[in-house]
């Protein structure tokens, strides 16, 4: 019996190999990522990359992503790939101006990169969408809609900003400010809850993002957590413009079911009333609010009658600070997509002899998509 137990004790049964497998992944994972990071923090050090033994290193540590370290630049486009992208086009810009450095955030059509721009030295975050799975859901009016919004021009301390966008024969391609706080989907997560007064400071800031852009005439569909960003001193900032439906007259109104199953207004909701307070526990003025806000009948509901000025607040200091030392720090972001590598597709124009007619399709619905501000609209990196 003891020789035995013995015997299982010291045996390598199933079980036992899945666990020290699993260990083994864990560790090489994380030896992984702590390379990574040492590799981007030298990457994002200008002076260490003049360093010639610095740029062997960078470029044997990346051999699958040759564009990165600007060795394969993008071809020019051929006569077939040439588009006319009407007067706001910026024709000078394409992707192989940028360093792509991580995943940062991935969407319906595409992804979010940690970019630096090569000349400019400053960073970006870069939405890449692929035309073709834009086509295939017939989502191109969405997202003409989304550039539309950002073209209009809209500037707002709470309103990601666009500096300017291009296209490939395959890509579109948003270069938006950096927003490096996380989504407030996950402190929302990592808090379980927000307490009173970072809820009212969140919803402050965003009814004022919301508020601007209604004054624009534009509804912003998609309000959830995970659009939602905090910037590195813990302001918010609405990303994502996609389902904006744009000249909504002020009591105006849309009738597409679109955005997210678990945010939905609350005239969506089938049973009548939306009660906060038997959910939580929370102040009189706050329940007030929530319950202004969440009247399933439009007419009732807080802000009907003088929009976001009836719900204003001043900007405060935020309840949290993200502390973030700069834009190399990604903690707050998914590690699910910052170990992921930058496909190398991203950096470059498609070499022309691979332009299938699908391609050509996709490139034309997307005519006159490119973007280039006017010369007085630049903001400050934050
Ligand atoms: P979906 O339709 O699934 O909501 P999408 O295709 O519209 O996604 P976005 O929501 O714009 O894509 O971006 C996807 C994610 O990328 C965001 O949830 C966010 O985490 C990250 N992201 C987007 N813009 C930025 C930015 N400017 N800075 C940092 N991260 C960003
Ligand atoms: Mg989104």
């Amino acid at each position: 019996m003891t020789m035995k137990t013995e015997a299982a004790r010291g045996a390598v049964t199933y079980s036992r190999m899945r666990g020290a497998v699993a260990i083994l992944i864990a560790f090489v994972k994380q030896r992984r990522m702590g390379l990574n990071d040492f590799i981007q923090k030298i990457a994002n050090n200008s002076y260490a990359c003049t360093h010639p033994e610095v740029q062997f290193i960078l470029k044997i540590s990346q051999p699958q992503e040759p564009e990165l370290m600007n060795a394969n630049p993008s071809p020019p486009p051929s006569p077939s790939q040439q588009i006319n992208l009407g007067p706001s086009s910026n024709p000078h810009a394409k992707p192989s101006e940028f360093h792509f450095l991580k995943v940062i955030g991935k969407g319906s059509f595409g992804k979010v990169l940690l970019a630096r721009h090569k000349a400019e030295e400053a960073f970006y975050a870069v939405k890449v969408l692929q035309k073709k799975a834009i086509l295939k859901k017939k989502e191109e009016k969405h997202i003409m809609s989304e550039r539309n919004v950002l073209l209009k021009n809209v500037k707002h301390p709470f309103l990601v900003w666009l500096h300017h966008s291009f296209q490939t024969a395959d890509k579109l391609y948003f270069v938006l400010d950096y927003i490096n706080g996380g989504e407030l989907f996950y402190h929302l997560q990592r808090e379980c809850c927000f307490l009173e007064p970072w809820a009212r400071f969140y919803a402050a800031e965003i009814a004022s993002a919301l508020g601007y852009l209604r004054s624009l005439n534009i509804v912003y569909r998609d309000l959830k957590p995970q659009n939602i960003l905090l910037d590195s001193q813990g302001h918010i900032v609405l990303t994502d413009f996609r389902l904006c439906k744009e000249n909504i007259e002020h009591n105006g109104t849309t009738s597409t079911f679109c955005g997210t199953p678990e945010c939905l207004a609350p005239e969506c909701f089938i049973r009548d009333a939306v009660r906060p307070a038997s959910l939580l526990y929370i102040t009189n003025s706050a329940r007030h609010l929530l319950e202004g806000l969440l009247q399933k009948d439009r007419t009732k509901r807080l802000g009907a009658n003088d929009d976001f000025t009836e719900i204003k607040s001043h900007k405060i200091t935020p309840p949290f600070n993200p502390n973030v030392s700069g834009p190399s720090d990604l903690r707050h972001f998914d590690p699910k997509f910052i170990e992921e590598p930058v496909p190398s597709s991203i950096g470059r124009s498609p070499d022309s002899i691979l332009i299938t007619a699908r391609v050509k399709e996709a490139a034309e619905a997307f005519f006159g998509f490119s973007y280039a501000p006017p010369m007085d609209s630049f903001h400050g990196q934050s």
